[in-house]
C-alpha cells in the first residue's frame, strides 16, 4: 500500500474547498455549499471577512513574527482585553487548543506544586470528552479510539461520567488537583453540563481546595451567545482554555487563568516560540473588535433561537430519522439520530446531495455550528435543506 503524501489520518470527503465567501465554501469543481460546520466552530466570522482579511494582511506587511523573548505590545493589549472581558487576570497564547488544554493541564499541577502540594497531580476528567490530540490531552479523556495504541499515556487523570456530580465528587483524594471539563462537550455529543453538575464541581473545588478547569475551546468565544460558556452557570472557573473562534480562522488559542491559580506559572516554566506572535494577536484583536461590536452577542442568541425554533419545528416531521429534543446552546447545537440511522451517514447525505456542511459528534448526533454571523435568511436555507435532506435519506447502514 502507498502511503498518500499527506499523513492519511482524516477520513477525508470529496469536497475540496478552494474559496470560502461569507457563508458559503466553494469546491474545486465549483460547487457550493452552505457552511454549518465552520471549520468546527472556527470560522466565527465566516469565511473571508473583510476586517478580519484586512488586519491579517496589514499585520503581515508590517511585522509578522518576533520572538517571545522580545517585549509584546500586541500580545499585551489583546491579553488585557481578555482579561477584561473574562474572570481571568492573566492569558498564556497558544497555536490551538490542545495547546490551550496542555497548558491549562501544566498550570494547575504548577499550582499545587508551588502550594507545597506536588502530590496534589491529578485531573478528574469525564467521559466523552474531547481535549485534543496531544499526549495530555489524549490522557485527559477515556475514549478509546483516541487513545488505543500511545500508550503509555501521562498518568494523573481520573474519570466520571459527565454531569453526574456525585461520581466525581467520589473520585476526589489527597491526588487531586481539580476538575477538569468542557462546559459544553462539542466533539461527544454537543451535551451542555448542567446547572447543578458546574456549580457542584465549582463548590467541590472551593471546599476542597481544588482547581476548576473549564475546556471552551469550542463552546467559548461567543458561540453559545454569551462571550463564554460559564456565563451561563453564575460561576466562574480558575483555569480556562479558549480557541477555535478566537481565530476565526487564524490559528490561535489561550489558556486563562485567574492570578492565584496562576502562581506557579512563574519564568520559565512554560512556552511557544510562535504563541502569541503579532500576526496572531493582530486577527484575535479583528475578531474580537467584531464580537465585542454592538449587539453582536444578542444576535447570536437572536439566530440561535430562531434556528432551534425552526429545527423543533422540523423534528417532529422526520421521526423516523431524528430523536426528539435538541441539544447545546446558542449556535452549537446537536440533532440525535435514531439508533437505526447513522449521523456520519446523514452528514455525507446532506453534504453529497443538498450542498449543507454540518459535522457529526459522538452519540449519533448531528452538530450544527454556523459561522456567528448568520442571518435569517442563512437558518431558513439550511432548515429546508436539512429538511429537504431528511425526506429522502435512507438509513442505510453500511457506512
Ligand atoms: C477542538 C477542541 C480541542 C482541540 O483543539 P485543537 O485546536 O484541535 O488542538 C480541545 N478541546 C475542545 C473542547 C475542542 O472542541
Amino acid at each position: 500500500m502507498s502511503m498518500p503524501a499527506l499523513m492519511p489520518v482524516y477520513p477525508r470527503c470529496d469536497v475540496r474547498p478552494v474559496r470560502g465567501e461569507g457563508c458559503y465554501l466553494y469546491g474545486e469543481r465549483g460547487e457550493k455549499y452552505l457552511d454549518f460546520a465552520a471549520g468546527i466552530a472556527v470560522n466565527a466570522l465566516g469565511h473571508g471577512h473583510p476586517a478580519l482579511v484586512k488586519a491579517i494582511a496589514d499585520q503581515a506587511a508590517t511585522l509578522m513574527h518576533v520572538s517571545n523573548l522580545y517585549g509584546s505590545p500586541q500580545g499585551e493589549r489583546f491579553a488585557a482585553r481578555l482579561v477584561d472581558a473574562s474572570f481571568a487576570d492573566t492569558v498564556f497564547f497558544t497555536n490551538s487548543g490542545t495547546e490551550a488544554v496542555e497548558c491549562a493541564i501544566k498550570t494547575a499541577r504548577r499550582y499545587h506544586f508551588a502550594n507545597g502540594n506536588p502530590q496534589r497531580h491529578t485531573l478528574i476528567t469525564f467521559n466523552n470528552a474531547f481535549h485534543g490530540r496531544t499526549m495530555g490531552a489524549i490522557s485527559a479523556t477515556n475514549q478509546a479510539k483516541m487513545r488505543d495504541g500511545f500508550e503509555p499515556l501521562l498518568p494523573g487523570f481520573a474519570y466520571a461520567p459527565f454531569n453526574d456530580l456525585d461520581a466525581a465528587l467520589a473520585l476526589i483524594d489527597d491526588h487531586t488537583a481539580g476538575f477538569m471539563v468542557e462546559t459544553v462537550q462539542g466533539e461527544g455529543g454537543v451535551t451542555a453540563a448542567t446547572p447543578a453538575f458546574l456549580q457542584g464541581l465549582r463548590k467541590a473545588a472551593d471546599e476542597h481546595g481544588l482547581l476548576l478547569v473549564l475546556d471552551e475551546v469550542q463552546c467559548g468565544y461567543g458561540r453559545t451567545g454569551k462571550m463564554w460558556g460559564y456565563e451561563h452557570y453564575g460561576i466562574t472557573p480558575d483555569i480556562m482554555s479558549v480557541a477555535k473562534g478566537i481565530g476565526g480562522g487564524f490559528p490561535l488559542g489561550a489558556c486563562l487563568v485567574t492570578a492565584e491559580a496562576a502562581k506557579g506559572m512563574v519564568f520559565g516554566t512554560h512556552g511557544s516560540t510562535y504563541g502569541g506572535n503579532p500576526l496572531a494577536m493582530a486577527a484575535g484583536e479583528a475578531v474580537l473588535d467584531v464580537i465585542q461590536g454592538d449587539g453582536f452577542l444578542d444576535h447570536v442568541t437572536t439566530m440561535g433561537e430562531r434556528l432551534r425554533a425552526a429545527l423543533e419545528q422540523m423534528i417532529p416531521n422526520h421521526d423516523h430519522l431524528f430523536e426528539p429534543g435538541l441539544r447545546g446552546k446558542g449556535l452549537m447545537l446537536g440533532v440525535k439520530l435514531k439508533p437505526e440511522a447513522d449521523a456520519r451517514a446523514f452528514v455525507a447525505h446532506l453534504r453529497d446531495n443538498h450542498g449543507l456542511l454540518t459535522v457529526s459528534a459522538g452519540e449519533n448526533v448531528v452538530r450544527v455550528l454556523p459561522p456567528l454571523v448568520i442571518e435569517d435568511a442563512h437558518v431558513e436555507e439550511f432548515v429546508q435543506r436539512m429538511s429537504d435532506g431528511a425526506r429522502v435519506f435512507v438509513p442505510a447502514s453500511d457506512d
